[in-house]
């Protein structure tokens, strides 16, 4: 009785609800803790959206893409359209500019505004509605498996030797971590004896029990992935991620019929999922939803996945928001906790999820549990 009593008030309230401001942040200059053994990155950017309904309700989201064009963008153009929308309307946010996603070169600026969009709407739903927004997506689970990137030189640190990475690697693993994925292909001209002989000496450092991951973040010719996966296959690679130039179907279709390492890629534009896994060129799918369309988007995806029998699994910098998708569909997966970009999230939200024995534990919050700590917008916003 009283849980039907609130039901009609909660949707009494939500069919009220519209969407009465929009902005978007600019952040600069924020202090982050560095990686283990280095003093570089100390600083990191972050580009944060904020929509506010009528009732008072805040969602919050970020970017992948920090380009600064997409403060403009939303400010002059997108905010304006979608001022009065009903927020659980996600659907329908797209069909008010579907045109203008595929014009260049502000597409790319206009997908991560969208993105930004529906994740923030996605929160309004679940503070709304009193639920996480992981159960609204589905709520297979409560805590998914994650792996950790690291040893990626950033912010001009120079690359990281072999006895770097291996330390590096070696320290994770101590503190609980049993999944740990570093970068390949990434000299000038990529080098797979070089990459080979790095990931040899994290295997060594980690021993045979824990998982060992590779990402080639498109640098590689199919020649070059075809020989990096023949020489690392005894070293028990759990996954290759994103191989070769541009995740071209076909070219990742072959490399898989060449090598038992298995293959995972992301997609960043709306068909390449389709494309992928019509030409059977993965064996984990890897959305974004901070790249690609929100939540909304990412159902999408997982349901096309699942078709295929292809479970998700997650690669890029914007875990914590990805967080949500793995827990809630049921073939979601490993979440990256890419050390760099992490302790961005760190330095951002209050109550970021951290890793523990393998697993990060899903924020049961209403919403997504990801709100910016106190005072942190005024301190570094450059616009
Ligand atoms: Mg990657």
């Amino acid at each position: 009785m009283l849980n039907q009593v609130f039901l009609h008030e909660t949707s009494v309230v939500a069919s009220r609800q519209k969407i009465a401001r929009v902005e978007i942040h600019e952040l600069k200059n924020i202090p982050i803790q560095p990686p283990p053994f280095r003093d570089r990155p100390k600083t990191e950017g972050a580009m944060l959206m904020e929509i506010e309904t009528n009732d008072g309700v805040i969602g919050w989201s970020t970017s992948g893409y920090t380009h600064p064009v997409t403060v403009d963008l939303v400010a002059k153009f997108v905010a304006p359209r979608i001022l009065g929308e009903d927020p659980f309307r996600t659907d329908r946010i797209p069909l008010l500019f579907d045109r203008h996603t595929f014009e260049r070169p502000l597409g790319r600026a206009f997908v991560a505004a969208m993105a930004m969009i529906d994740i923030a709407l996605w929160d309004i739903k679940g503070k709304t509605l009193g639920k996480p927004v992981h159960h609204l997506l589905g709520g297979a689970r409560d805590r998914v498996p994650v792996y950790v990137t690291h040893g990626a030189a950033y912010d001009g640190a120079a690359v990281y030797s072999r006895e770097e990475l291996a330390a590096e690697a070696a320290h994770l693993v101590k503190l609980g971590n049993n999944h740990v994925k570093n970068t390949v292909g990434r000299q000038a001209i990529p080098d797979p004896k070089d990459d080979y002989l790095r990931m040899k000496a994290m295997r060594e450092a980690i021993g045979p029990d824990v998982k060992l991951s590779m990402d080639g973040n498109l640098r590689m010719s199919i020649a070059e992935a075809i020989k990096l996966c023949n020489l690392c296959e005894e070293l028990d690679i759990a996954f290759i991620e994103e191989p070769v130039y541009y995740n071209d179907p076909s070219v990742l279709a072959h490399l898989r019929s060449r090598t038992t390492i298995a293959v995972a890629a992301a997609e960043n534009e709306k068909f390449a999922a389709r494309d992928l896994l019509v030409a059977g060129a993965v064996d984990f799918l890897q959305p974004n939803v901070n790249n690609d369309g929100g939540y909304s988007q990412g159902l999408r995806t997982a349901a096309l996945a699942r078709a295929f029998n292809i479970p998700l699994s997650h690669g890029n910098g914007n875990g914590p928001h990805n967080i949500a998708l793995h827990a809630g569909v049921i073939n979601g997966g490993l979440v990256e906790y890419h050390f760099h970009k992490w302790m961005a999230y760190n330095a951002i939200f209050e109550h970021v999820p951290q890793p523990e024995s393998g697993y990060l534990t899903v924020s049961q919050e209403p919403g997504l549990g990801l709100n910016p700590k106190h005072g942190l917008i005024r301190e570094y916003k450059v616009n």
